[in-house]
């Protein structure tokens, strides 16, 4: 049997493309922020993780150039040997010190930080215990560990996490890892009942804040949202959403750190995040912290005016709580179609179907940014409600 036979028999995308069904890969000619262009058509966008707008911002923009010009483009190298600059070092300082914890290690991206920091940790005889709606990047790095099992409870059940944890050995190692802020649905992981259960158990408790940070907690992340720093082990952050870059870090205890730092194969066999996107992303860490640390409230108190008119013309938003906000359609063919009538009206959203959520929840994935106008806002709430009205979706 050739191995590619299964590609050649792949026929789903072609399938969709032919019904003009299609909604992936979109290649955007343009984006600056809240706008973009596709087929020379404008866009709003409402379906990026740029949640602070910093992407476009003159001083984040200032810093990449000025980084290429000082480093060049690429490390050419991993950390581990030749591809660590003073500048990757400072990032992890100050951002350790942003997060609230005594070190840190970036990786070159969000996937490869879990990746790296799950696999190195759990060995034979762990368990690492994952809510169901985890990040794929947890679940395949407890695959990638050397023996670690996996466990898993139901969303946010935290009596289900409770009796997962109680039926594990006493005496095995337990990581239990939730994303605080859950990247389909907006909702929030309750991190001190899940602090406390760990303790409860025995087992160390990290949190993926990819979507949290920058964002919540006055832009510390869901943790300090819950002013639970203290009690949760490992925070994990991305560059790629909020800190308008692409990158990773993790955050604890120093001797942890250096544990994942020298033992994390994602890390050590991988190039280093180019300069310019340390730089952007320290950059961007600077404005939160030092320049405009109002950008935060703004995103916050955007997305809940979207929250208030959209729950008031009567979409479900299930629990959403802060910028991802899910419009649920809750079928297939509904979902495609509302995003393709809000594409035509000039509206990027993202559509969402299982395996992402469970069948019967499918979702148009709808996010704000700091930078939105109220008149953009306008625009597209008049959409979703034109639209939503005209397949009965309200
Ligand atoms: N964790 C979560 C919860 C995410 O949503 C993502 C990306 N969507 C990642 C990790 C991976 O981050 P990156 O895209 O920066 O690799």
């Amino acid at each position: 049997m050739d191995i590619f036979q299964k590609c050649y028999d792949y026929t789903l995308v072609s399938d969709a493309k032919a019904r003009d069904a299609y909604p992936y890969f979109i290649p955007l000619e343009e984006s600056e922020g809240t706008e973009a262009w596709y087929h020379g058509k404008h866009l709003i966008m409402c379906g990026s993780n740029n949640y602070l707008g910093l992407t476009t911002h003159p001083k984040v923009r200032a810093a990449a150039i000025a980084a290429i010009e000082k480093y060049g483009t690429s490390c050419s190298g991993s950390r581990f040997l030749n591809g660590t600059l003073a500048l990757h070092e400072q990032l992890e300082h100050e951002l350790a010190e942003w997060i609230g914890k005594p070190a840190a290690i970036c990786f070159t991206t969000g996937m490869l930080t879990n990746l790296g920091t799950v696999s190195s940790l759990a060995g034979r005889g762990d368990y690492i215990i994952l809510d169901k709606d985890d990040h794929a990047s947890i679940v395949d790095g407890t695959r990638l560990s050397m023996g670690g099992k996996m466990a898993r409870y139901n969303h946010n059940d935290m009596a289900h996490l409770e009796q997962v944890l109680a039926e594990l050995p006493e005496k095995a190692g337990k990581l239990v890892i939730a994303d605080g802020l859950f990247s389909m649905e907006g909702d929030l992981a309750p991190v001190p009942e899940m602090a406390v259960i760990c303790k409860k158990f025995g087992a160390r408790l990290m949190i993926d804040d990819a979507h949290g940070m920058g964002v919540m907690g006055n832009g510390h992340g869901t943790v300090a949202h819950f002013d639970a720093t203290d009690d949760v082990d490992l925070i994990m952050a991305t560059f790629s959403k909020a800190f308008a870059s692409l990158g990773g870090v993790v955050a604890g205890d120093a001797d942890v750190i250096s544990y994942i730092k020298h033992n994390a194969r994602a890390l050590i066999f991988s190039a280093s995040i180019p300069p310019a996107n340390a730089a952007a992303a320290l950059e961007a860490l600077h404005i939160i912290r030092d320049e405009e640390p109002d950008l935060p409230s703004r995103v916050i108190a955007i997305a809940k005016f979207m929250r208030d008119e959209l729950r008031g013309l009567g979409f479900d938003l299930g629990k959403s709580e802060t910028p991802v906000v899910p419009i649920i359609i809750g079928d297939r063919d509904k979902t495609f179609a509302f995003w393709k009538k809000l594409m035509d009206m000039g509206v990027f959203v993202n559509p969402v179907f299982s395996p992402a959520v469970p069948a019967g929840r499918e979702l148009l994935r709808t996010s704000y940014m700091a930078t939105h106008t109220q008149a953009q806002l306008d625009f597209v709430l008049n959409a979703y409600k034109t639209v939503g009205k005209a397949l009965g979706v309200i």
